[in-house]
């Protein structure tokens, strides 16, 4: 890979690179480019269409009685490291860096940047790191609460999450929301949990009449090592996902993903159950881009003119 496409910038020649179903996103001005692979402006039609969706979820979720938190797309450098994080998936981390030198330090930073120089290197780290997933905030102001609730506790949450990993391919972004419910509490909650949601993520990909399929899955664990981690996950069903046909010529896209982390966070950050015992957690993500990519991929890119339930489900009917 050349030094520009690994750090995500769109290869020469831009859009004669890409895959059509990304063209006519940008014909349409769904998506808006900015130059840098996985990295779009959207639309108010795309917006609207999430909207509908984040509605829909909100409406399938009701009865969890959930707690609604909304975090900025960052979180502190400390509980980053506690996440283990960079132990899983160094590769796709992002961190924040700023300027925090003095005026020779500026006048340095300007010389690089004259000289097309890398200047990065003049910055510090902020102690902020991009959200990487949006339940990963909310593990740490759980555990601070002191022990959870006797029946357990679910969280909604909804975040744009950083994942370095470019690509031409629409459904892989950089920065993109995931809306998500997180379950914390006994195994037997957590796997009921998930087990309701799995059903529910199916029924609203139904409703929207998309074509769907579900199964086992594992999520991208660095290295060698990472291959073994990644088997057994597959091998305890810890990760299903939900899948629809977006690109051209490629598999399915995972659009939702129903996930069991057993006592992982609980035990990272100590999180417990009413009577003591380590919480176990896992969540339903639903990735908002991929969605609304695979309406319009299903439907057409004019989302006035898409089936009737498919708009009442939305909320736009
Ligand atoms: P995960 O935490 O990897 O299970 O992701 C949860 C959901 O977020 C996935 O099912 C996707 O719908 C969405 N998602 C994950 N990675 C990306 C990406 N690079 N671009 C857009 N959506 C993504
Ligand atoms: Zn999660």
């Amino acid at each position: 890979m050349d030094a520009n496409l690994s750090r995500g910038e769109a290869p020469a020649g831009g859009s004669a690179y890409a895959p059509a179903f990304l063209d006519a996103l940008v014909g349409a001005g769904l998506l808006v480019p900015t130059g840098v692979q996985g990295l779009y402006g959207r639309s108010a039609v795309f917006e609207a269409v999430g909207d509908g969706l984040n509605g829909a979820i909100t409406a399938l979720g009701a009865d969890q009685l959930a707690e609604v938190l909304r975090f900025p797309p960052a979180m502190g450098q400390r509980d980053f490291e506690t996440s283990e994080y960079l132990q899983s998936f160094p590769q796709l981390a992002g961190t924040i860096h700023s300027f925090c030198g003095d005026e020779r330090g500026h006048r340095r930073l300007l010389a690089r940047l004259q000289d097309g120089e890398d200047w990065t290197d003049q910055q510090q780290p902020s102690g902020v790191v991009l959200t990487p997933a949006a339940c990963y905030p909310i593990y740490p102001v759980m555990a601070r609460r002191g022990p959870l609730p006797e029946a357990g506790k679910v969280v909604d949450v909804l975040s744009y999450c950083f994942r370095h990993e470019p690509s031409l391919e629409p459904t892989r972004m950089q920065l993109f929301r995931q809306r998500e419910y997180v379950c914390l509490g006994s195994p037997e909650r957590i796997v009921a949990f998930r087990q309701l949601w799995m059903e529910r993520g199916q029924q609203l990909a139904r409703a929207l009449q998309l074509p769907l399929e579900v199964d086992v899955a594992n999520d991208p664990f660095f290295g060698r090592g990472g291959k073994i981690v990644a088997d057994s996950q597959r091998e305890q069903k810890l990760k299903f996902e939900l899948l629809i046909p977006v690109n051209d010529g490629a598999p399915p896209t995972a659009c939702m993903s129903f996930n069991y982390h057993m006592d992982h966070f609980g035990a990272l950050w100590d999180i417990r159950q009413a009577d003591g015992g380590v919480a176990h957690t896992g969540c339903v993500g639903f990735g908002i881009e991929r969605l609304v990519l695979a309406l319009l991929r299903h439907h057409g890119l004019d989302p006035a003119r898409w089936p009737s339930g498919v708009r009442a489900t939305l909320g736009s009917a």
